[in-house]
């Protein structure tokens, strides 16, 4: 029997999760990415146990660089007097997450896709993007564009995956418009890397930064210089997007006058590239129609306040292959299984994101206040809990 053709759209961790994924599964996957090349680089990404087992379960695990500092590094917080207090940083959290980059995560996954010397690598379309979707008795029609002529060709394909992120054209195709399914969290951030540490820390410290309605992070690694995120609540994110970006979170910022946050500052001026977005989640009643599934961001964007979106990237992909193995000859039934395995998890982490996004960003003054107190009171306990470890 000839293997079934699967297109998946997107070069990003759920896409080529998902399209090797789909290969364990005994499928053709093709991928076909928007941009002329592969991306790298990227902000740092805690990876939870659930992902670093998928990555395992891909057999990527073993590609994958991560970057903790010894026993999380240190994390420092400053206060509103200026002083630096002992603070809880990403990777001091349940369950010991992975240190990376997301270009890390992409990196391994590239080697997955590739093939690694033992499996047919996965076809990659670069500079195309699906412009129809049309389901066809037994297969789905795709309208392809080369983003480089404008040239267009059809091909038909056994499944559609759109795991083409926050704004998915797949999604906006078949399932309606992005304001159906895009909840607005009303607050903006700003990812990009330092070229050196913040002057007077060490060089795998974290630093957080969190006042009333805007924060600045800074995540230590142990063999690289750290990355940053600036967060801000706003109540008019179109706005923020009209005006200059970097001019924009200076006057956000403007009354946190201490050396971390002018030195972020000053080096988002000298960056070449940085991330500037609004803060969403994608909440859908079901990820898939027919032939079309989606995936990630696309289909349940998992924000970073949840701190599980690339986690479940690459969960979303091994799933996915393990259902199709499951129902080689039952495209529905995979799919039905493949939702409810994931959904009630999804839905905890979109539910838990709410208040987590209080710990990245508080969004007043008593909220501010109770998250200095419940940091401080969690480095005591943990300062207690390591006491008595070297203790016994
Ligand atoms: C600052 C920040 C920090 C984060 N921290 C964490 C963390 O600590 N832990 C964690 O688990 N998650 C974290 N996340 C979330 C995580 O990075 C994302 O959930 C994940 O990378 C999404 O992957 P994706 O493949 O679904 O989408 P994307 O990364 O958006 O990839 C989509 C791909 O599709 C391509 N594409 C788009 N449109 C088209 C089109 N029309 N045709 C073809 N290709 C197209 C894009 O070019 C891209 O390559 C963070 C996110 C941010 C922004």
């Amino acid at each position: 029997m000839m293997p079934k053709r699967a297109l998946v759209v997107g070069l990003g961790i759920a896409g080529m999760s998902a399209a090797i994924g789909l290969r364990q599964a005994g499928w053709q996957p093709v991928i076909a990415e928007r941009a002329p090349e592969r991306r790298r680089g990227g902000y740092f990404i805690g990876l939870m146990p659930e992902g670093r087992q998928a990555a395992e379960d891909l057999g990527i695990s073993g590609h994958l660089h991560t970057r903790n500092p010894p026993g999380g590094g240190k994390a420092w917080s400053l206060n509103r007097r200026g002083g630096l207090e002992p603070g809880l940083g990403f990777l001091h959290q349940p369950g010991d997450p992975a240190a990376v980059v997301r270009g890390d995560i992409e990196a391994a996954l590239w080697e997955g896709v590739c093939g690694g010397g033992t499996d047919e690598p996965i076809p990659v379309w670069f500079a195309t993007k699906p412009v129809g979707i049309d389901e066809l008795d037994g297969g789905v029609r795709v309208l392809l564009e080369d983003t480089r002529t404008g040239a267009l060709r059809n091909e038909t394909f056994d499944l559609v995956v759109g795991a083409d992120g926050l704004r998915s054209n797949v999604r906006r195709m078949v399932f309606g418009p992005h304001e159906e399914f895009m909840t607005d969290w009303h607050a903006m951030i700003c990812a990009f890397q330092l070229k050196e540490q913040v002057p007077s820390f060490g060089e795998s410290d974290s630093v957080t930064v969190a006042r009333a309605g805007r924060a600045v992070w800074v995540f230590g690694f142990a063999d690289r210089p750290p990355t940053v995120l600036l967060t801000y609540r706003t109540d008019d994110v179109q706005a923020e997007f009209a005006a200059d970006r970097i001019a924009r979170l200076r006057e956000v910022f403007s009354d946190l006058d201490d050396p971390v946050v002018r030195h972020a500052l000053d080096a988002l001026e000298e960056t070449p590239d940085f991330l500037f977005d609004s803060v969403h989640q994608v909440k859908m009643p079901t990820w898939s129609r027919g032939r079309v599934v989606l995936v990630g961001d696309a289909a349940w964007c998992l924000n970073l306040y949840s701190g599980m979106g690339a986690t479940f990237g690459l969960l979303g992909g091994a799933e996915l292959g393990r259902a199709l193995r499951g129902h080689p000859g039952d495209l529905g039934a995979a799919l039905t299984e493949w939702e409810s395995r994931l959904r009630p998890s999804v839905v905890k982490h979109q539910h838990m994101a709410r208040l987590k996004s209080q710990m990245f960003v508080p969004s007043n003054l008593p909220i501010e206040a109770v998250r200095s107190v419940a940091v401080r009171l969690a480095c005591t306990l943990r300062e207690r809990r390591r006491a008595k470890a070297q203790a016994a």
